[in-house]
This record gives C-alpha cells, sequence and structure tokens, in this order.
C-alpha cells in the first residue's frame, strides 16, 4: 500500500502518518525530518539544504528527488509507505512517477490534508519537535506534552523548528500555494485525489483517512 500525504505545513500531515504507518506497517517517510538528519549530521546533502530550508524555500528537485530515490530503495519501503512532505513540485511528482513505474508499483491514493490558513498558523506557532524521535506536539491544541518541553515517547527536550517563525511560516505558506498546491490538480486527473477536512480532532481525522483509504 502505498500513500502520498499532501497538504500545506502544519496540516498535520506528520501528525496523521505517524499512527497509521504504525498501523498499517509501513514506514513514513518525510523528506523534512531526512533533511533535518542531514543538516544535524552536517553532511554533504545537509549542506547543500540548509540556507533553502532556514528561508522556507524549496530544496531544488534533483537534489530531493535523488535522497527520494535513494530512501525508497530500501527493503522497508518494497511493502508500501507513506509519503509526508514528497513530492511538493510537479517535477517531483513525474519523477516520483517514473520511480514507481520502474519498480512496477501504484500509489493507492492521495490524502489532501485541507485546513484554514488560521488553524496553519496558530498550529505552526505552537508547534514543538522531538528532535531524537520525530514525535510532534502542538503547545496551542490537545496535543500538548505531558510533561512541559519532554518528548512523551523517549524524553527527549522537545525544540521549536528553526523555520517555525512568522517570517518563514509565511513565505512557506506562499511557496505551498505556488509550487505544491497545483499537485492537487495533477492527482485529481489520476483519479487518486482523496480531500480530509482536518479541523477537527486527530481520532476523527484518522477515522476520515482510513474511510478515504478504503473507498479506492
Ligand atoms: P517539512 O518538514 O515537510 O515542513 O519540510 C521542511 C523544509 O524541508 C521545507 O520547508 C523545505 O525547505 C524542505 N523540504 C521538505 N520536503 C521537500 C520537498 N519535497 N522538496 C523540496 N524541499 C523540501
Amino acid at each position: 500500500m502505498r500513500f502520498i500525504f499532501l497538504g500545506a505545513p502544519g496540516a498535520g500531515k506528520g501528525t496523521y502518518a505517524s499512527p497509521l504507518s504504525r498501523e498499517w506497517n509501513i514506514p513514513a517517510i518525510s523528506t523534512g525530518d531526512i533533511l533535518r538528519e542531514n543538516v544535524k549530521q552536517n553532511t554533504a546533502l545537509g549542506q547543500k539544504a540548509k540556507a533553502y530550508m532556514e528561508r522556507g524555500a524549496l530544496v531544488p528537485d534533483e537534489i530531493v528527488t535523488g535522497m527520494m530515490a535513494e530512501r525508497l530503495s530500501k527493503q522497508d519501503a518494497d511493502r508500501g509507505f507513506i509519503l509526508d512532505g514528497y513530492p511538493r513540485t510537479i517535477s517531483q511528482a513525474e519523477a516520483l512517477n517514473k520511480i514507481l513505474v520502474e519498480k512496477n508499483h501504484r500509489v493507492k491514493a492521495v490524502i489532501n490534508v485541507e485546513v484554514p490558513r488560521e488553524v496553519i498558523i496558530q498550529r505552526l506557532t505552537g508547534r514543538r519537535a522531538c528532535p531524537q524521535c520525530h514525535a510532534n506536539y502542538n503547545v496551542n491544541t490537545s496535543l500538548r506534552p505531558r510533561v512541559e518541553n519532554v518528548c512523551d515517547q523517549c524524553g527527549a527536550g522537545l525544540i521549536t523548528r528553526s523555520d517555525d517563525n512568522k517570517e518563514t511560516i509565511t513565505r512557506r505558506l506562499a511557496v505551498y500555494t505556488e509550487q505544491t498546491a497545483p499537485l492537487i490538480d495533477f492527482y485529481r486527473r489520476d483519479g487518486l485525489l482523496r480531500s480530509i477536512d482536518a479541523t477537527g480532532e486527530i481520532p476523527e481525522i484518522l477515522n476520515m483517512i482510513r474511510a478515504a483509504v478504503e473507498w479506492n
């Protein structure tokens, strides 16, 4: 089973991908997490990506697609995956199609997570991330950690992502509208798109995603 979670930054893609990946026993692959890990480890890839990420721009397609081709060739992705944050441009979607055709694989559904802009801004400004296990929290919602600034899952100290500041958030939302939103029509034409209203509580949204996937 292969799924793409599409949506603006802060729509909650990672929050929904994580429990569903455990439930469906397939990896949730977040390009943002892989890139951040590369920046942290100061790899050649991380050095190339860092400046783009810090200003809220997209990392160039060829860098991200090369990274994803490598990630998708790992054995754990053979049975399926949830892609969180990839593709983000039409050219990445075309590259992904090529990778999948070569493997004789196909995407089962593209879940388009829809949230109004005010809610997105509230979610992004309250977001806290675990740098160790990548769990996401939010101090503005019911997703608060049990102990302030401590990860419920692994006990690491939580951080505010450096790109979760007002100026970069505005830039990331503009980049989403210009470069990523056209993917909605791209996947609608393929008959793969399932749009979900993700303004409610997490269990309700997870149920909507499960139902959307079963229609397919
Ligand atoms: P995210 O964690 O998905 O919000 O991604 C954080 C940042 O990583 C983005 O603002 C981009 O700079 C970069 N990034 C993540 N995924 C992609 C992608 N598919 N294409 C280009 N840049 C990406």
